[in-house]
């Protein structure tokens, strides 16, 4: 009976850009505009960030990955030096360490906030250790103080994967606002999306400046300054640069979607409510938890089934999907993945999570009555 009404319906998507006339719009205008790289918008989308950040500088890049990559090179972290980093992420954050020549060394994660645990970066550091690289996963805020503190002993630097995190909040201070270096994600699945994109956030001058002239083949002068200056102010390339630019395309479209962040927050907010007061009532799944000082962005609502391993997980998953809701795994164990499967590591509640975690639809979108109906079908599946 159910499964006759919820397949006349059409399927529940599993997450969707929050795009309107106004994102087509702005990126019209720039096309039309004739300056699509390097322009007006990008300098507009990294105020709005370094605003909304606290700090005084954003760099906007192509992606999450090559700002990254980015980082580590204009840190100069890369052969010999060890980073710590959770298995339990998106892997984009163990290759980006790789890129740069670097070593990932594994930390296991709280099974209840699908953090990194800070006890277990402690125990992880070494004489080696330059950086410790935490993720808020799924929008949720680590651990950022502890993890700094931990970082001040090592004499590491904390850089923050804060690829799903904009908007979200921890002690009152914006992601963003809290590390030396900060990283955003804006890929199609992010809060704030370009499509793809990255920002990356610091109060450090000269590593801003730094990572400027490497994103664009470290050329000394802006495409401002060449635009505006002399005929003969020729630039140069004092070293081996990368092409990591964003297009003003992107930028235009995101300076939009910076605009209407408060009401997709508002509105992700309201949804996990939903979930998480449903979810309370039921025995066979484990809702996340949010610790109290901190306000996430639920870029994505991940909660893992009570009992059974990934074969209950998985028989879940595919009875959302036959009663039309699109639905995924949870966050993947970057440590089992072939290039990682050598280093051996011990990771009891990282792979505890990735067995038994999945996530639900989440998107300004989503209505109520969706909402209720993954909420129902939930309920009837006999797990
Ligand atoms: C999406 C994501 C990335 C990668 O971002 P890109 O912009 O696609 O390179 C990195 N880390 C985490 C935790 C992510 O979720």
């Amino acid at each position: 009976m159910t499964q006759a009404t919820a397949l006349q319906a059409p399927p529940i998507a599993f997450a969707k850009p929050c795009f309107g006339i106004e994102e087509q719009q702005a990126a019209a205008q720039t096309v039309a505009s004739g300056w699509v790289v390097g322009g007006p918008r990008l300098k507009e989308l990294e105020q709005l960030f370094a605003e909304h950040c606290e700090t005084s500088n954003a760099v906007g890049v192509s992606s999450w990955t090559t700002g990254a990559f980015l980082v580590f090179k204009a840190l100069g972290i890369g052969p010999g030096d060890e980073v710590i980093v959770p298995s339990l992420t998106f892997i984009a954050s163990v290759n980006a360490i790789v890129h740069a020549g670097a070593t990932p060394v594994f930390a296991d994660v709280d099974p209840a906030t699908f953090n990194v645990d800070p006890d277990d970066i402690a125990s992880k550091v070494t004489s080696r250790t330059k950086a410790i690289l935490p993720v808020d996963q799924i929008g949720l805020p680590c651990e950022i103080d502890r993890i700094l503190e931990i970082a001040n002993e090592a004499g590491a630097i904390v850089i923050q994967d804060a690829a799903c995190s904009i908007g979200s909040v921890f002690r009152d201070r914006p992601v963003g606002a809290l590390s030396p270096v900060t990283i955003f994600s804006m890929h199609a699945r992010k809060v704030v999306t370009t499509g793809e994109g990255g920002m990356i956030v610091t109060n450090d001058e000269e590593l801003a400046i730094r990572l400027r002239l490497l994103r664009h083949q470290a050329m000394s002068l802006t495409d401002f300054q060449r635009h505006s200056g002399s005929p003969t102010d020729f630039e140069s390339y004092p070293e081996v640069g990368y092409n990591f630019r964003i297009t003003d395309i992107q930028a235009s479209i995101g300076v939009v979607q910076m605009g209407k962040l408060d009401k997709m927050l508002k509105r992700r907010r309201e949804i996990a409510q939903r979930y998480i007061d449903a979810l309370n009532t039921m025995p066979a799944y484990v809702a996340p938890h949010v610790p109290s000082h901190s306000n996430p962005n639920w870029q994505s609502f991940q909660l893992t089934v009570a009992k059974g391993g990934v074969e209950t997980r998985n028989q879940v998953l595919r009875e959302l999907h036959a009663n039309g809701i699109s639905c995924r795994r949870g966050v993947m164990a970057s440590h089992r993945e072939p290039p990682y499967q050598d280093l051996r590591v011990e990771l009891p509640n990282t792979e505890h999570v990735a067995d038994q975690g999945f996530q639900l639809p989440i998107y300004p979108d989503l209505s109520d009555d969706e909402v209720d109906t993954i909420i129902g079908m939930l309920e009837q599946i006999s797990v």
